[in-house]
């Protein structure tokens, strides 16, 4: 017997010797998106759970940050606009706080109180016109992220103006990816990719050893690459207008609001952010199509570690300084 249990430990051995790490795929939709989350690993039973506590992952940082959900704590902070501060978990609070750091490092291209004239588009391709102008100049005017004060020591939050709203909608789902991949790594998940629709974070290895490479969609067919991004390990993150626009005039608007005006952004059909973090390069992303070609390379080419790819409405490539693109 004693053999025997001998050589059954010597084959469970051999066999954990021998596994091939192998791609485990989830696809899913979370946050409203389409996701799609990959655990390699030579352990299918850890390999599925790690992507569970993903997606769990995922959900319960969706009914923190929704501005939908009545019972969320983003809506408490709406609800109470103009009225009083509301105490908040300090994970959105953390968030909140650096969302107020990318809004002063953009000069406020980007601001999540953007949100308060959010109502006045719906960018599903049926509108043909923009809002009355008057309608927009009165939301406008509710836009400002130095009237969302956080106070350290209370942990609350108060949007100072009646009327003014916050909403997570270009930082969340870099944000959900990044604590995705934490949740999965501390399983022991070494190897793997988390996709929140176009907001990716890779880390380890492919499958085969090789390292992570990323296709640039091309803006006009989604199926088609145009470039190659040898990236290894880190955030690749590409806000586009293909899906959510408004076309009028002839003009086609993203679904990107200008803080300044209140008038969604025209010029940039996708921004693609690469960085090591998936929150901040979402949120770069979304800034760079507001601040326009010229400010948006320049800031990102001040911003160690970080590059971006711009391709423009007349379907022109523009890179930041050190971004190596493949195009084979
Ligand atoms: P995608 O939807 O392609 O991931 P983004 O990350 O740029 O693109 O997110 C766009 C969303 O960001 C909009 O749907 C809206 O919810 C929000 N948003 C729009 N304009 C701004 C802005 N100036 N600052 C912050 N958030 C914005
Ligand atoms: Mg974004």
């Amino acid at each position: 017997m004693r053999n025997l249990g001998f050589l059954m430990l010597f084959w469970c051995f051999s066999a954990a010797a021998f596994a091939q790490p192998e791609a485990f795929h989830q696809a899913i939709k979370l946050m409203g998106s389409g996701f799609e989350i990959t655990a390699i690993h030579e352990n299918p039973v850890l390999a599925r759970k790690a992507i569970d506590a993903g997606i769990g992952e995922i959900r319960r940082i969706e009914r923190l940050i929704s501005s939908w959900d009545e019972s969320s704590q983003t809506s408490a902070i709406n609800r109470n606009a103009g009225i009083q501060p509301v105490e908040v978990d300090d994970e959105l609070y953390q968030l909140i706080r650096r969302s107020l750091k990318v809004s002063g490092i953009t000069d406020g291209a980007f601001d999540i109180s953007f949100a308060a004239i959010e109502k006045l588009y719906q960018f599903n391709g049926s509108e043909t016109t923009l809002p009355p102008s008057e309608e927009v100049a009165r939301s406008v005017a509710k836009i400002n992220y130095r009237n969302i004060v956080l106070n350290p020591d209370k942990h609350t939050v108060f949007l100072k103006e009646p009327g003014m709203r916050i909403g997570f909608g270009a930082i969340g789902k870099g944000y959900a990816a990044n604590r995705a991949r934490a949740v999965m790594q501390d399983m022991g998940i070494s190897n793997g990719l988390v996709n929140a629709s176009g907001d990716l974070i890779c880390w380890g290895k492919q499958e085969d050893g090789r390292d992570w490479g990323i296709a640039i969609a091309d803006p006009d067919d989604k199926m088609k690459a145009i470039a190659w991004l040898p990236i290894g390990e880190g955030a690749v993150v590409t806000s586009g207008d293909y899906e959510k626009f408004l076309m009028s005039d002839g003009k086609r608007y993203a679904h990107i609001i200008d803080p300044r005006t209140g008038y969604p952004t025209t010029g940039i059909k996708s921004v693609t952010i690469v960085c090591p973090d998936a929150e901040l390069a979402d949120a770069l992303a979304t800034s760079v199509f507001v601040l326009g070609r010229e400010k948006g390379l320049a800031l990102i080419n001040q911003l160690k570690g970080i590059e971006c790819l711009i391709i423009t409405e007349e379907n022109k490539l523009l890179s930041s300084k050190n971004l190596q693109l493949q195009y084979e």
